[in-house]
């Protein structure tokens, strides 16, 4: 049975599945994008359940992973089955003149794919891209820089331990981190180092305990030389994952491994936390970062054009810099697009009309991250009901409807999801989640006066993130 697929799908042409794959994608994106972005794409083979496709340059494949790649994934995987695999294919003579085409990534490991074969037991989540090589100090992050370098040589045995590194959105927290995590184990191939979202975390412990795996969750955890926490605001409102983290933190901590935690604010401001998570989180070091100057900024729009293998004339990058000031995830979004606008008009040049243009664009369609808790927070200041009561069982009647309307617009408002936001709220799952929204959904629908109260509750959470 197997050989005979196997042997019809090696016969498939490379145009006939793409064309079945692009006719998918054609469904559900807008034909602009169709027309920009999946067109120009050529396939080239397959065999292997993997399917070759050539673009015109990497930044084609930031810029698909960026803004598309759920939905590619799910083509991929309707089309060529759950093993099915895209494997991107540069050829840019002009961009790589020695290496002719370039194998870029597989589309599924876009995210963490592990290139050090040394411990195939398990994910450490780290992403090779992330590292000190690009990443550029400035007098914003000098302090945190640092002891990131300290540490990488380090782990465990100075006294960052743990290490806490605090700031706003886009400073290159995650950046650093996980930088220190590859360094280390560049350096040091047999110390396990494992990196997490905090909200990685707590699903993972959450799924442990539903399985009655809580124990194998522990040692593997305790089993670590580096455990790297990232935003690790998120775990207020979620105690019984502090109370584990507290457990696993101590012992860690006393057998001199390494613990990396980043967060949006500093350890004494995470309200909400327990007081005895916060002072451990005081014992290494905490560094913030900050906005980068003006010269930071333009430093690391040249680092990344020059990555790019694309000459910017300096006045678009002063003119960039001077302009996006406060978020470096912004600063590169906009160099990206610039780069991809100008390699689909297929320009020789980039001029400042397209940067102004692109500035323009990025400062007032500004994606707002709006976050579960900013919600929450502003849900109970319309209803003056306690934050807490809506991660608890308290079922009388103005909680149910905030926590339900706060339900209601995390799905509408962010990009969690039902399980997330069911853990936001005290642990729930997400059938509830599935029925707050239906039943606030049912409410604006029926009852203008609650569309009104949903609609300004909205309109204050919009209004504050931007
Ligand atoms: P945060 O975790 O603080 O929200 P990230 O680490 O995700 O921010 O950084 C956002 C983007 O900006 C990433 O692509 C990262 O590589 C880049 N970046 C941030 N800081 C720097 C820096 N100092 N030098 C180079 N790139 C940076
Ligand atoms: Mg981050």
């Amino acid at each position: 049975m197997k050989e005979s697929s196997n042997v019809s799908i090696e016969i498939i042409e490379p145009n006939k599945i793409w064309k079945e794959c692009l006719s998918a994608i054609k469904e559900n994106v807008p034909p602009l994008t169709y027309n920009s972005w999946f067109i120009p794409i050529k396939p080239i083979s397959f065999s292997d359940d993997v399917l070759r496709i050539q673009v015109p340059n990497s930044f084609f494949i930031e810029w698909i992973d960026e803004h598309y790649n759920t939905i590619i994934n799910k083509v991929v995987n309707q089309v060529l089955g759950e093993n099915g695999k895209l494997v991107y294919i540069v050829l840019d003579e002009k961009e790589f003149p020695n290496e002719g085409a370039e194998v870029i990534d597989d589309l599924k490991p876009l995210q963490p794919k592990i290139q050090h074969d040394i411990r195939p037991d398990f994910e450490s989540y780290l992403i090779p891209k992330y590292k000190f090589d690009n990443f550029i100090k400035g007098e914003g992050n000098q302090l945190a820089v640092a002891a990131s370098f300290a540490i990488a040589e380090n782990p465990g045995e100075t006294s960052f331990n743990p290490f806490f590194i605090y700031g706003g959105v886009g400073l290159g927290k995650t950046h650093l981190i996980q930088a220190i995590g590859n360094r280390i184990i560049e350096k040091y191939p047999s110390k396990r180092v494992v990196y997490l979202s905090t909200e990685q975390f707590t699903v993972k412990f959450i799924d442990s305990i539903q399985s009655g795996g809580i124990s194998e969750f522990s040692n593997f955890y305790r089993s670590m030389d580096v455990l790297i926490i990232d935003d690790i605001q998120f775990l207020i409102g979620k105690e019984k994952t502090q109370d584990h983290f507290f457990h696993l933190f101590n012992t860690l901590h006393q057998s001199g491994k390494q613990l990396i935690l980043s967060s949006d604010k500093p350890p004494k401001d995470l309200r909400g936390l327990s007081e005895r998570l916060i002072s451990r989180f005081q014992w290494g070091l905490s560094a913030d970062i900050q906005a980068p100057d003006f010269e930071t900024r333009i430093a690391i729009l040249k680092n990344k054009s020059e990555n790019y293998g694309i000459f910017i004339p300096p006045e678009i990058l002063e003119y960039i810099a001077y302009n996006i000031t406060s978020n470096i995830r912004e600063l590169e979004g906009c160099l990206i697009k610039i780069l991809a606008s100008a390699s689909l008009l297929n320009s020789q040049e980039i001029d400042l009309n397209l940067a102004k243009k692109t500035v323009k664009e990025i400062a007032t369609g500004r994606q707002v991250n709006i976050s579960i808790d900013y919600i929450t927070q502003i849900v109970c200041e319309y209803f003056e009901v306690d934050e807490n009561k809506l991660r608890e069982k308290n079922r009388k009647k103005e909680i149910v409807l905030a926590r339900q309307i706060a339900m209601f617009l995390s799905k509408k408002l962010t990009k969690s999801s039902l399980k997330t936001i069911g853990l936001h709220f005290g642990g729930r799952d997400h059938s509830t989640v599935i029925h707050a929204y239906n039943s606030v959904d049912q409410m604006v629908s029926n009852d203008n006066s609650a569309k009104d109260i949903v609609d300004s509750i909205r309109y204050k959470i919009e209004l504050g993130v931007s």
